[in-house]
């Protein structure tokens, strides 16, 4: 089988920082063939949370995410990996944690549809975006 090796960017978000879940959740991540490539806490600025999400600006849950996001520190995230994208994106769950697989990280530790524990770029486009907006190439390791 064809298999390629991509980069993703994760971001532990700060219901999950905020309840003590990250040692939890890296574990997961290296436990699934994810390795860290790049690492930063950050608690994003309002803008920075609008600009990451700008593709849900006409959303009705903007508002409410973006001030979410922007609450308190986050850990930022670039996971390098055999398909890292779908890898990631399975691992996390469904978006809604009442509909997640078990054994998810959203299963395991989401508190609400919009309060749940992690980002996950879901293509190589957005992954490419994602990654540049906050990592710059010298960053990556
Ligand atoms: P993801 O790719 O699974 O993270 O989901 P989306 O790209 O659709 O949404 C981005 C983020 O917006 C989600 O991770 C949630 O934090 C939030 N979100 C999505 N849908 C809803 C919703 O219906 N209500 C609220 N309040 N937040 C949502």
């Amino acid at each position: 089988m064809e298999t390629a090796l991509e980069r993703t960017l994760t971001i532990i978000k700060p219901d999950a920082v905020r309840a003590g879940h990250v040692g939890d959740v890296v574990k997961m991540f290296e436990a699934n063939g994810l390795r860290i490539a790049a690492a930063r806490m950050a608690t994003l600025t309002r803008r920075e949370a609008e600009g990451f999400y700008a593709v849900h600006r006409t959303k009705p849950f903007f508002e409410s995410l973006t001030a979410f996001m922007s609450s308190g520190p986050a850990l930022v995230m670039v996971l390098e990996g055999e398909n890292a994208i779908a890898r990631l994106r399975k691992l996390m769950g469904a978006t809604d944690p009442a509909k997640a697989a078990p054994g998810t990280v959203r299963k395991l530790y989401a508190q609400s549809i919009e309060r749940n524990a992690i980002h996950g770029s879901d293509a190589p486009e957005t992954a490419a975006f994602e990654i540049a907006y906050f990592f710059a190439g010298i960053d990556l390791v």
